[in-house]
């Protein structure tokens, strides 16, 4: 069966990149069958992917040619290690509610059975600094089985991440989706894998995979890459390698607990972050 899996956490942490690189790695290195369905309006979560292109987004088409040229055929493209990739977009800038888009393409998606085809893994990468209409529903009503938050030891990231759980909590019981856990894409704070983990077991889940910083994410983006095709040996490479195992074995899925708001301060208290 296919794994349906949402990729939140705060604007800007690194949710596309991880994604795209996690998802060439189950491609490249695990040999997994896998689409990305991008939800941000930003539409910038396949690009690496299709070597730099932005793709025509779904929303784009429905407004220029109806929803009949809204065919899986005219809006998947194929890219690296046959990895499928669709955006949602979103609305023009000032017009519309962007969630909106999310639901028309999944719904769209939906009705041609695209994520069931052949597929062992499908990312739906979601902006999560709202976890409201068409963002919350990968959460909401089912479409998701499995999240995963992307975070950072900077309070924002953190404050994102338990606001994420929280939305969580209200919908997990009916829509049966789960925490698969924590990614930490490194920020290079002092004591980050430290407060991850404290962070990780505070709301009861566990922190997946530490991913460091490095400049080769930004020289494989030049080159209009993930890290994994732009040079499979190297260590960030490695990383992902391993993300993806670990995703492909994770078994601990859980309901988190979110902190509080006063728990969260102190919890940055302890480890001295100011942002
Ligand atoms: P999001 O999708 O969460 O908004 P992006 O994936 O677009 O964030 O990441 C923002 C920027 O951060 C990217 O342009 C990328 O170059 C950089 N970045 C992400 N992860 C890493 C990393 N592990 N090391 C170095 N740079 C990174
Ligand atoms: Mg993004």
């Amino acid at each position: 069966m296919v794994r349906k899996i949402a990729i939140y956490g705060k604007g800007g942490i690194g949710k596309s990149t991880t994604q795209q690189n996690t998802a060439a790695a189950l491609a490249h290195f695990h040999d997994q069958n896998v689409m990305i369905h991008g939800c941000d309006p930003k539409a910038d979560s396949t690009r690496l992917i299709l070597g730099g292109k932005m793709q025509t987004t779904m929303m784009d088409t429905l407004r220029e040619e109806g929803e009949e040229a809204c065919t899986p055929e005219n809006i998947i493209e194929t890219g690296y290690e046959g990895i499928k990739c669709a955006e949602s977009g979103g609305p023009e800038p000032g017009v519309g509610c962007a969630g909106r888009g999310v639901i028309t393409a999944i719904s769209l998606m939906e009705l041609y059975d695209v994520y069931e085809k052949d597929l062992d893994f499908v990312f739906f990468d979601v902006l999560g600094d709202v976890v409201c209409g068409g963002f919350a529903m990968p959460i909401r009503d089912g479409k998701a089985s499995e999240i995963y938050i992307v975070a950072s030891g900077e309070m924002m990231a953190l404050y994102a991440a338990n606001n994420i759980c929280k939305g969580m909590v209200k919908y997990a019981e009916q829509s049966g989706v789960r925490l698969g856990g924590i990614i930490c894409n490194s920020r290079n704070v002092d004591g980050e894998a430290e407060l991850l983990e404290d962070f990780c077991a505070k709301i009861g889940t566990q922190m997946l995979h530490f991913v460091p910083r490095d400049n080769i994410v930004q020289k494989a983006e030049f080159n209009k890459q993930s890290v994994v095709e732009f040079d499979e040996e190297c260590n960030q490479a490695n990383e992902y390698k391993i993300l993806a195992e670990k995703i492909i074995n994770n078994n601990n899925f859980v309901i988190p607990e979110p902190m509080t708001m006063d728990e969260l301060e102190d919890l940055v208290v302890k480890y001295g972050l100011i942002d």
